[in-house]
Parts: C-alpha cells; sequence; structure tokens
C-alpha cells in the first residue's frame, strides 16, 4: 500500500490538437482535483497551430498546469520521454491529447498503483470504428514483434499508462536514440500489470500518425529490441544457397546423364531476380542496423525546448 499524500502527474504530447486541449485539461483537472496534489505537464511537439496560445492561457489560469514546447516536432516517443522528464509526481500518468484515451480511467490506474503495481498500462479493445487496415497491422506487428524479441508486448498496448517515480527514473537512463516507449517499458521489469479501456473517437482533427511514422515506429520498435533479424538473414541466405546447390546438381544431371537439354531462360531468370531481391532485403536489414550506430554515435539531443512554462516562475 503507497502513502495517502501523493501527487500525481499528467503528461500529455501534443500536436497540432488545439480543438481538443480546453475539453482535455478540463476533463484531466476534474479527476485530478479528488487528489492531494497533482500537475498536467503538455508537451507541445512543435504544433503549427493556436496550441501553444492556448497552454499559455491554461498555465496563466491554473499554474497547475504546465508545458514544455519543442523547437520543431520530435515525434510523439521523444515528447513522451520530454514529459517523463520533468513530471515530479510520484506516479507519472501519460495520455493522449486526442481524447482518445479516456481521462476518467485514471483513478483506475492510480488505485492499481495504491495497490502497489509500479506500472500500470491499458490494453486497447479494438472498437468498430478503427480502420481495417490499421487493426490488420497492428496485430501484425505485436506478433512479429514478440517472435523476435525478448520482451512480451499484448495487442492494443497504448500509450496510456501509469508509472510509479522510481520505474520513470529508471527509464530516464535509457538514453538510447531509437525509442519505442512501450518495448522500454516492458523491458524494465517491476510489478506490472494492465487494465482495458474502451478507446473514444478521435473528436476533433485527424490522426498525427501518418503510415510513415507509423511504419518508422514499428521498424524502430522491432530492430532496436533485437538482432535477430539479422540472424533471420544468414538463415534465409543459408537455406537459398542450399536450394541452388541442388538445383545446380538437378542440372548436371540432366546435362551428363540424360539427352533433354535445359530450357533454361525461365528459371534462370527467376533465380536472379529472387536471390537478387533477398540480397537487397538482407542488406537493407543489415543498413538499419548501421544506421542504428550511426545515429546512436552522434550522440544529438532527443529533442530542444523552446518554450518552459517553469522558466515564467523564475
Ligand atoms: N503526437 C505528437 N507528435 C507527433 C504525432 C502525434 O505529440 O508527431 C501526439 C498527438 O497529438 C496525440 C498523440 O501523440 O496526442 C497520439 O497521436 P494520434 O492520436 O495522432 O495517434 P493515433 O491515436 O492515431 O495512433
Ligand atoms: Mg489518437
Amino acid at each position: 500500500m503507497r502513502k495517502n499524500n501523493f501527487k500525481v502527474s499528467v503528461i500529455v504530447p501534443i500536436y497540432n490538437e488545439e480543438e481538443c486541449i480546453l475539453t482535455l485539461a478540463e476533463r484531466v483537472v476534474k479527476v485530478l482535483e479528488n487528489y492531494h496534489e497533482y500537475e498536467i505537464l503538455f508537451i507541445d511537439d512543435g504544433s503549427k497551430d493556436s496550441t501553444l496560445e492556448i497552454l499559455r492561457k491554461l498555465n496563466s489560469d491554473n499554474r497547475k498546469i504546465n508545458f514544455l514546447s519543442f523547437s520543431r516536432n520530435f515525434g510523439h516517443q521523444n515528447a513522451l520521454r520530454a514529459g517523463t522528464r520533468r513530471a515530479d509526481g510520484d506516479c507519472i500518468i501519460s495520455i493522449d491529447g486526442d481524447l482518445q484515451h479516456p481521462p476518467e480511467l485514471i483513478p483506475d490506474l492510480i488505485n492499481k498503483w495504491i495497490e502497489g503495481y509500479d506500472i500500470v498500462y491499458t490494453i486497447r479493445k479494438d472498437g468498430k470504428k478503427i480502420p481495417v487496415l490499421k487493426k490488420v497491422t497492428s496485430r501484425l506487428f505485436y506478433k512479429l514483434m514478440n517472435a523476435i524479441s525478448d520482451i512480451n508486448l499484448q495487442h492494443g498496448e497504448a500509450d496510456f499508462r501509469l508509472l510509479d517515480k522510481n520505474a520513470a527514473a529508471e527509464l530516464n537512463n535509457l538514453n538510447e536514440n531509437a525509442l519505442f516507449f512501450r518495448g522500454m517499458v516492458k523491458w524494465l521489469g517491476f510489478n506490472q500489470t494492465g487494465i482495458e479501456y474502451i478507446p473514444d473517437d478521435r473528436k476533433w482533427g485527424k490522426t498525427k500518425y501518418s503510415r510513415k511514422k507509423m511504419f518508422d515506429l514499428a521498424i524502430s520498435g522491432i530492430t532496436s529490441f533485437s538482432i535477430k533479424p539479422l540472424r533471420v538473414s544468414i538463415i534465409i541466405g543459408i537455406s537459398i544457397a542450399f536450394l541452388s546447390l541442388l538445383y545446380g546438381l538437378y542440372a548436371l544431371y540432366i546435362k551428363f546423364f540424360t539427352d533433354n537439354s535445359i530450357e533454361g531462360w525461365a528459371s534462370v531468370f527467376f533465380m536472379v531476380t529472387f536471390i537478387g531481391g533477398i540480397q537487397l532485403i538482407i542488406l537493407g536489414i543489415i543498413g538499419e542496423y548501421i544506421g542504428n550506430i550511426f545515429l546512436e554515435s552522434k550522440k544529438r539531443p532527443h529533442y530542444i525546448i523552446k518554450e518552459d512554462s517553469s522558466d515564467l516562475l523564475k
């Protein structure tokens, strides 16, 4: 059991969500007012609309609402990282800014934490409204991710979760470039539990995760947790070499022991392009890892903060 007088931090990454912010802030404040102490920290991920002005206004009306503003779009995962670093509550809850994660679920998360869990994650129950393509690709991704890495993610696990401050401190020590928060949180260990929720529809605006961003997230999720793709490449290489050896033996047999001449063009053409394709894929996989080494070796900061509401107090 945890102590009674704790502080709750809620962090909200936000990118061009001007329509959602006020409603979200209102609903979150309503929930958090029941607790001893709270803070809400918005991380403006380089929004181009009036998001930042709205955040300034919210901050001047209620000093418990704070914000950081990035100098450009550094991505959702980096916004989560910045928020986790800055928040100083006894538990830190991350929630999306588009109202798809119902703030009314926050007390359930906190109750689990009071029970003694260090990390409480949420599992999205697919509503009917989620596009089929997104459903299928996300299922496929979780399957693949679990198959090739040592962590075990549940399908539908979202970036809506509670972290105890000790778990958050450990997370903050991970400084790698390729970020996949869901995986890193699983990797941390501690006492974890999940609760299910049904996501609301996006009330305003459209998803800020383009297909490209989704794809990037999936690739970095897979390659930052395992080098198995490299091993699979070796196995594919060996199998194909073996098959082509068999085929070569067969060709020799036909040449020397039968009168049939080989009608070779189609099969040669197929083999050359097939193997060429496989080689390119494998080179791509190797390249992805080398690229990661390259990015890590530069040690650039993960984000740049342009404006920080806590500076106003100084
Ligand atoms: N987001 C962000 N930076 C980005 C993309 C998204 O901070 O580059 C925020 C966005 O404002 C939202 C959350 O991350 O609060 C989740 O994004 P979204 O709802 O677009 O993703 P989806 O729910 O469609 O997966
Ligand atoms: Mg969303």
